[in-house]
């Protein structure tokens, strides 16, 4: 039960409704045994700069943000983090004494899975779909984690060459190159790529019967990792498993930066986090099969 000591966590979007993130911090709260409550709100863009003072005036400990604020907000904070700022997007915002600081927890997300995984990306070469905010996290995951080359296929050539020059001008540690979106040039980069990730919303419900790959494309023993997670196995990931890929799935990469932004704010992760993981990656998972 909230008391007068409860602190306030929250997801700032539009919409949210249909988010899993207020279940996840619930479950982290509880695991953790917090005296923390987490809140949806649903916040216009209009709305903005008065939603972050609001976070200022109330002591909000902190928040997730989400569509369609995570770029919008960066000027509004008092700091952001490197990564984030390399990025141009925050998805969490800790309240440090006062001070609003924006953090980016997609990188670590995406990490954390593939390695949970036992994927290393040394030496290897990874072709990224897509040019929104989650391929730039993607993009820059796989350069921290070794790639030696990265491919983005972009159905906006504009976007795809602002993809790069964008991370390139902020340091990002392998080459990237922008390619585009047809099933000849998808063909031929998927034909050497070790690993591919799904960073378009194609799959996602209420797509969720559509791929974002011609059939065909996949080789065996390639790693695909799709970071829709609604739903919990989308046409890609199937047909991955039944090409004899390694499919990752987006609910790993979204447990990851739930866990790591819980972290950011409270300093504490669940240290019981190899026993908490089936829990959590269970019950989101019953929740996600209960929208369908
Ligand atoms: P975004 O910023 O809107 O970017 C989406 C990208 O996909 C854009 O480049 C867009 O191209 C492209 N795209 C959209 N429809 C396409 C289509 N039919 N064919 C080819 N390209 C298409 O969105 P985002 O924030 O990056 O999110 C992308 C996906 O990642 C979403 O499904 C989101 O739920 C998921 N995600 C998952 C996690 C997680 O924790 N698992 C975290 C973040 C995001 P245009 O720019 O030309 O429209």
């Amino acid at each position: 039960m909230p008391d007068a000591h409860t602190k306030t966590l929250g997801l700032v979007g539009d919409p949210v409704e249909h988010s899993l993130s207020p279940l996840l911090h619930r479950l982290l709260i509880e695991a953790l045994g917090l005296n923390c409550c987490y809140h949806a709100f649903r916040v216009q863009s209009r709305d903005l700069p008065a939603a972050v003072a609001g976070l200022r005036a109330l002591g909000v400990m902190g928040v997730n943000v989400t569509i369609p604020h995570k770029e919008a907000i960066v000027p509004l904070l008092d700091a952001v983090a490197p990564e984030a700022r390399a990025l141009g997007a925050v998805n969490v915002v800790v309240n440090d004494g006062g001070r609003l600081v924006g953090a980016n927890t997609d990188v670590v997300g995406i990490s954390r899975a593939l390695r949970r995984h036992g994927v290393s990306l040394e030496g290897k070469e990874a072709v990224v779909l897509g040019a929104g905010g989650a391929a730039r996290a993607a993009v820059w995951a796989m350069a921290q984690e070794g790639a030696r080359r990265i491919y983005v296929h972009a159905r906006s050539a504009a976007k795809g060459e602002e993809l790069v020059r964008g991370l390139t001008s902020s340091g990002l540690s392998a080459p990237v190159r922008a390619l585009p979106w047809e099933t000849r040039a998808l063909d031929r980069s998927l034909a050497r790529a070790d690993v591919v990730v799904n960073a378009t919303p194609v799959g996602m419900w209420p797509r969720h019967d559509e791929s974002p790959l011609p059939p065909g494309l996949l080789c065996p023993g390639v790693v695909v990792f799709d970071l829709v997670y609604n739903p919990l196995r989308t046409p890609l990931v199937r047909e991955a498993e039944k090409t004899g890929a390694h499919a990752i799935v987006g609910l790993d990469m979204f447990i990851f930066q739930g866990v790591e932004a819980m972290a950011l704010w409270t300093g504490r992760r669940p240290t019981e986090e190899e026993e908490l993981w089936p829990r959590l990656r269970a019950r989101l998972s019953e929740e996600l099969a209960s929208y369908a």
